[in-house]
């Protein structure tokens, strides 16, 4: 089977795996053991980490607080900023396309007693500045936009809607999981103050991941999700996991050696094959921004297909489809359904992400495999016939 939902995760990086392996058996100590070699070589290693992830994105060391993801870092970011800006107002701003770990926990916010306006994104899946400048009020204390969406890869503007917040005194955080590595980010350019990312989107291990938390700005005083030994400043209690925290060193350090090289040619791998199934396949519609878009992404909807047969007979492809997300919510994909697809056009969707380890070859099988199953699948399709 070829894998091309790099979205979803990607193939932690053998080189990670050998970074993070001495850190298991060898160098096992707890890095909050501060009387033994044993604490000293992991916190050394976990120092190491910070500084490199920090310096990734512009930040300063003392800014990174490690994770188990970013599922956390965005669950920590929204409602830990909250108790400080609750006397300055009530509204927050996020979007309708935002992963999950946002939407939720904006929804749980809502129930509680906040106001939260979901600013609608455009047919491409992008938000403007504007569109968020529309929905501000004197109450607004906090807008969270991702910078690069994990279905459709489309680009958002954040240095503009930054900026916008950054004169505001409004906290800015974004959501910076598939975008980090790939766009060029950082958090003093694009007036950021708390920024989301994990380990395993970018060839790095699963369960490690972290926020950026901008500080000495009184509007950024975050309160922790869980209470306990007072680890991370206070801000994430629990033993740090110092292998995850090494592997997701090696990705970030590979992401930046790597960056150009990758980026090219996923890009050319990308546009294999989008130019492939369109030349063999008609009546397709893509889903997200033609250039604003990562470069590893391919959203494509396919009329007058069944979207749970078309996902049936791709099981020799790993993608995604906007028909069943994850198996508890068996409901078109809320990301196509907020650009104005129709639940028709959503669940008739797929979801490539083409990643560091795919090859022509595998692209070319997923080339012909699209184009039997849609051309197999259509002959069934009364409209189709039409
Ligand atoms: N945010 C975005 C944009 C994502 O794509 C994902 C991945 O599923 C997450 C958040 C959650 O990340 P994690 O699996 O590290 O919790």
């Amino acid at each position: 089977p070829v894998y091309l939902d790099n979205h979803s995760t990607t193939r932690t990086d053998p080189r990670v795996v050998a970074a993070m392996l001495p850190y298991f058996s060898e160098i096992y100590g707890n890095a909050a053991s501060v009387s033994h070699r044993f604490g000293w070589e992991a916190a050394e290693a976990v120092e190491r980490a910070r500084t490199r992830v920090a310096e990734w994105i512009g930040a300063d060391s003392k800014e990174i607080v490690f994770t188990s993801g970013a599922t956390e870092a965005n669950n920590l970011a929204i409602k830990g900023a909250l108790p400080a800006l609750k006397r300055r107002g009530d509204h927050l701003i996020t979007a309708a396309s935002e992963h999950k770990s946002v939407v939720d926990v904006m929804k749980r916010l809502g129930r509680e007693g906040w106001n939260v306006t979901f600013v609608p994104c455009d047919e491409t899946g992008r938000v403007s500045a504007e569109a968020i400048e529309a929905a501000l009020t004197p109450a607004t204390v906090l807008v969270s936009i991702m910078a690069a969406n994990n279905e459709v890869g489309t680009l958002n503007p954040i240095r503009e809607i930054g900026r916008l917040c950054h004169d505001r005194k409004i906290v800015f955080h974004t959501d910076a999981t598939q975008a980090v590595g790939k766009v060029d980010v950082d958090v003093q350019v694009d007036g950021v103050d708390l920024l989301s990312l994990s380990g395993h989107k970018i060839y790095g291990p699963k369960g490690v991941g972290a926020l950026y938390v901008r500080r000495r700005d009184p509007q950024v005083r975050l309160q922790p999700l869980f209470d306990g030994g007072g680890h991370e400043r206070g801000l994430r209690s629990g033993t740090l996991p110092v292998p995850l925290i090494v592997g997701l060193d090696k990705a970030v350090e590979l992401m930046i050696c790597d960056k150009a090289e990758d980026s090219t040619r996923i890009r050319g791998l990308r546009d294999r094959l989008e130019a492939g199934i369109r030349g063999r396949v008609p009546e397709v519609q893509l889903n997200g921004h033609p250039t604003l878009r990562l470069d590893g992404n391919l959203n494509l909807s396919f009329a007058f297909v069944d979207g749970e047969a078309l996902m049936m007979a791709m099981r020799d492809v790993a993608v995604s489809s906007g028909a069943a997300c994850t198996s508890v919510e068996p409901e078109p994909s809320h990301v196509l359904r907020a650009m104005g697809r129709d639940d028709e056009a959503a669940r008739a969707s797929l979801r490539f992400g083409v990643g560091r380890f795919n090859t022509e070859d595998e692209i070319d099988y997923a080339i012909d495999l699209v184009a039997e199953s849609v051309g197999r699948l259509r002959t069934h399709s009364a409209a189709w016939s039409a």
